[in-house]
């Protein structure tokens, strides 16, 4: 790999994604399958009835059905009593694209479980990226303020593991994600709500463990 660690494990199963187009690819196949698609639309208000389910969207639209499925992330928090996640704040800094195609073996994917933790790997477009860094969220605008200074940390970290790389920084962000106590998302029902089922792909990793409907919602 070009550094020197006191172990790691090197496995074959790794996959990296571009969410984006991922997710309007998704999309356009729910479309051919018969769905609509609203989007910049929000729901403001969801009331159970003793047969279904009537959601308000932001302008005023009601829209009635017999099931809701809610995917809506760290918002859905607001309808579950219970405490099932805890939110951090996490940095990631992007480079320059590079003439270079291969920088470290294979270029797999990195992920040093250190604390605070780091995680690199490669784009489609021959870019760097590392991100990490995380920190307990309170909210958005503490969460935006470290942006500069996580980014300069970042930066140190790619260079005290690669110094011959190098890491020209073009786009940096910040973003909030939450872990579960075991790392596995929720998915199904949840008994106070009736006729409503919860998907929400928490975690570091929460969307690869999706594909295993094991953390139930069973509060
Ligand atoms: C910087 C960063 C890096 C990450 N890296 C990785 C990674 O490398 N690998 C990995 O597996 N995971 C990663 N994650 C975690 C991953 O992004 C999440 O686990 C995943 O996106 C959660 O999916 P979800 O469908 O449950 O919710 P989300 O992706 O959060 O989707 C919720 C959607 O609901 C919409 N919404 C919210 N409220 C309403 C409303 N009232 N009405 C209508 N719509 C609403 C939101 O706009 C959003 O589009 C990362 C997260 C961050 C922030």
């Amino acid at each position: 790999m070009g550094f020197e660690a006191p172990a790691a494990i090197y496995s074959q199963r790794a996959a990296y994604t571009d969410a984006y187009t991922l997710t309007h690819a998704l999309l356009q196949y729910c479309l051919q399958q018969g769905a609509a698609v609203y989007d910049r639309t929000k729901v403001n208000d969801i009331a159970i009835n003793p047969r279904s389910v009537t959601l308000t969207t932001h302008n005023g639209q009601k829209v009635q059905t017999k099931k809701l499925v809610i995917a809506t992330g760290y918002e859905s928090v607001q309808y579950i009593k219970e405490k099932v996640v805890d939110l951090k704040g996490t940095y990631v800094l992007l480079s320059e694209t590079h003439n270079q195609k291969e920088f470290w073996h294979e270029n797999c994917l990195l992920w040093e479980t250190r604390n605070p933790y780091r995680y690199m790997r490669t784009t489609y477009d021959n870019r760097l990226l590392i991100g990490g860094r995380d920190v307990d969220y309170y909210n958005p605008l503490k969460r935006d303020k470290l942006l500069k200074s996580k980014s300069r940390q970042l930066l140190g970290d790619f260079n005290e593991l690669f110094p011959k790389l190098e890491f020209l920084p073009e786009f940096e962000w910040t973003g909030t994600f939450g872990t579960t106590k075991d790392g596995l998302p929720y998915i199904g029902e949840y008994a106070p709500m009736k006729h409503t089922y919860f998907a929400l792909g928490f975690g570091g990793n929460g969307i690869t463990f999706s594909r295993w409907p094991r953390g139930l919602l069973q509060i």
